[in-house]
C-alpha cells in the first residue's frame, strides 16, 4: 500500500508512466482523434502497447489522398509504400506512436457512390476505416481504443462500446467491415423499443418531420422486426439518421452495418411527414439486416433476398400492411425481378449485381427464393418448422460477427442437418445455377393468391390457403416450436 504514493511521486516527475495499469494491459494500441473547432481537420495519434507493426493499412481506397504524413517531433514517421495501399512506420519503437493528419473537406469530397465522409449541416459523417490506419495484423487478443477530442458542444455518434475511462474499445471488425460514424453538435438520443435500445442521433439538417414521428417510426418498424423471432435481435443499435433534400420516397435509402457493432444509417426525405414514415419498408428492411447471419458481400441474393421477402412478412405481421398488401408487394417486387437482369445465372448476377446494377432481379429472386422455402417447410413440417425458425439458427451459427462470414450454401447446408432432409439445398441450387426467374404460378394457385388485371385477390378456398394466412399472422398465433 506504500507503493502507490511513491509511484504517484515517480509519476508527477515523469519518472514511469503516468498509467501503471497501462504495463499489465494486453498487446493493442490506442487512438487519440483530435477534431478542430470547424471540424475541418482531424490529427491522429497511434500509439502502440507490446506489439509493433510492420504495416498499417486504409479501409477505403477514395481515402488516401486526405492523408497527410508530414513527421512530428516524439512521433515515428510513416511512409507509403510503393503499392499505394499500405504504410510503413519509420523509427516506430516500443510503446511508440505514429500521428497524422486528415483534412476532412478533402475526405468528403472523395469517392464517388461509396463516399468515405460527408457533411449534414455542420455535422460529418464518415467511415472510421477511412480515418485510421490500422494494422494489417488485428488478432482477437489485441486491446484497441479510441478516444475523442473534440470541440466544445460536439459529441460523436460510434456502436463502440464505451470503456470506463471514457474511451471506447474496437473489435477487429470495427475499421475492415464498412461502418459509418458521426461527430457534431446533434443530440443522441436513447429510444427504447422491442426490448431493445436505440441510440438515435438527427443529424444537421432541416426536415419536416418531427421528433416525436421519428421516434414513432423507429419504434414501430423495431416492432414489427421483433415479429420474426419474438425479440428484436440486437440488444443496443445505433442509428444514424439523415435528412436530405428531397422529396420523395420518405426514406431514401438506408443500410444496416455491423462493424465494431450494430448500427444503420437511414437516410430521411426533408420533406418528409410523420404519417409517411411509419410503415414504410426501409427501416424493416435495415433492422431485419441486424439479424442475419454475416455472409459475404457476393451472395446479396440471401441476405438481401431473405431480408427483402420479411420487409413485406414483418409488416403484415406488425399491423402495418394488410395481408392484401402484403402480397401485392411481393407481386409487384417479383415482376421487377423478371423485367431485370436474366442474362446470368442467380449466382452470377449476385456477383456481378452493383456492375450491372441488377438490384431488383438479385433482391427479388432471392425473396422468391425464401418464400419457396418457407412454404415448403410449412408445408412438410406443420407447427413444427417455418423459415423464422431458420434465420434463427443461421443468426446463432454468424449473427453480429459470430463465426466469420458463411456462404448461403454452408447455411443451407446446415438447415437441412438440422431439419435431417434434403430441402434448402436442393432448392437454393436449382435457383441459383437458374438464369430465369422462378415461376410461381403454381405456388400462387395453391395458395390462394389470384391476381387480376395486375391487382391481387387472395383466396380462402385455395388448398394452402391457412398455411398463406399464418405466414403473416402475429408471432403469437404462429407456433414457434421446432427448435
Ligand atoms: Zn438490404
Amino acid at each position: 500500500m506504500r507503493v502507490l504514493p511513491f509511484l504517484l511521486v515517480l509519476a508527477l516527475l515523469g519518472v514511469v508512466d503516468p498509467a501503471p495499469a497501462d504495463a499489465a494491459r494486453s498487446a493493442g494500441w490506442d487512438y487519440e482523434i483530435r477534431f478542430d473547432e470547424g471540424l475541418r481537420r482531424a490529427d491522429v495519434r497511434l500509439c502502440f502497447r507490446r506489439f509493433l507493426p510492420k504495416r498499417l493499412v486504409l479501409g477505403h481506397d477514395d481515402a488516401h489522398g486526405a492523408l497527410d504524413l508530414t513527421r512530428r517531433p516524439g512521433a515515428a514517421g510513416l511512409v507509403r509504400r510503393g503499392d499505394g495501399e499500405s504504410y510503413v512506420p519509420v523509427g516506430l519503437r516500443p510503446g511508440g506512436c505514429v500521428v497524422w493528419s486528415v483534412d476532412l473537406d478533402a475526405l468528403a469530397r472523395a469517392g464517388r457512390w461509396r463516399k468515405p465522409a460527408s457533411r449534414v449541416g455542420r455535422d460529418l459523417v464518415f467511415a472510421p476505416g477511412a480515418l485510421l490506419l490500422r494494422p494489417a495484423l488485428w488478432t482477437s487478443r489485441m486491446d484497441v481504443t479510441v478516444r475523442f477530442v473534440l470541440p466544445e458542444g460536439t459529441r460523436p455518434a460510434v456502436p463502440w462500446p464505451l470503456t470506463r475511462d471514457g474511451s471506447y474499445r474496437l473489435d477487429r471488425y470495427a475499421l475492415r467491415l464498412e461502418g459509418t460514424i458521426a461527430v457534431g453538435r446533434f443530440e443522441i438520443e436513447r429510444l427504447d423499443a422491442a426490448g431493445a435500445r436505440f441510440d438515435v442521433a438527427v443529424l444537421d439538417a432541416p426536415h419536416r418531420a418531427s421528433r416525436e414521428g421519428i421516434r414513432t417510426w423507429l419504434s414501430k418498424a423495431a416492432g414489427a422486426v421483433a415479429q420474426l423471432s419474438g425479440r428484436f435481435p440486437v440488444d443496443r443499435t445505433l442509428v444514424l439518421v439523415e435528412p436530405v433534400p428531397a422529396r420523395t420516397p420518405a426514406v431514401i435509402f438506408g443500410m444496416a452495418m455491423r462493424a465494431g457493432g450494430p448500427h444503420l444509417r437511414l437516410l430521411l426525405a426533408s420533406t418528409a411527414r410523420d404519417e409517411e414514415l411509419v410503415g414504410e419498408w426501409v427501416a424493416v428492411h435495415e433492422m431485419t439486416h441486424l439479424g442475419m447471419a454475416w455472409n459475404y458481400d457476393t451472395e446479396a441474393w440471401f441476405q438481401e433476398g431473405f431480408v427483402t421477402y420479411y420487409q413485406e412478412i414483418l409488416r403484415g405481421r406488425a399491423g402495418l400492411l394488410s395481408e392484401q398488401e402484403v402480397w401485392q408487394n411481393l407481386h409487384d417486387g417479383f415482376g421487377r425481378g423478371r423485367r431485370s437482369g436474366g442474362q446470368r445465372t442467380l449466382s452470377r448476377e449476385s456477383r456481378v449485381m452493383h456492375r450491372h446494377h441488377t438490384y431488383h432481379r438479385v433482391y427479388w429472386a432471392g425473396a422468391a427464393l425464401a418464400l419457396r422455402l418457407d412454404v415448403e417447410l410449412r408445408r412438410r413440417f406443420p407447427d413444427r418448422w417455418c423459415l423464422d425458425d431458420l434465420m434463427q439458427l443461421w443468426e446463432r451459427m454468424h449473427g453480429g460477427t459470430r463465426g466469420g462470414p458463411a456462404t448461403g450454401l454452408a447455411l443451407m447446408r446446415a438447415a437441412d442437418r438440422r431439419l435431417r432432409q434434403a430441402l434448402c439445398v436442393p432448392l437454393a441450387t436449382a435457383q441459383l445455377e437458374s438464369a430465369a426467374f422462378p415461376d410461381l404460378e403454381r405456388l400462387y394457385a395453391r395458395l390462394g393468391v389470384q391476381v387480376v388485371g395486375g391487382r391481387v385477390v387472395l383466396r380462402d378456398d385455395a388448398p394452402l390457403a391457412s398455411l398463406r394466412r399464418a405466414i403473416t399472422a402475429p408471432k403469437t398465433a404462429v407456433s414457434a416450436a421446432g427448435r
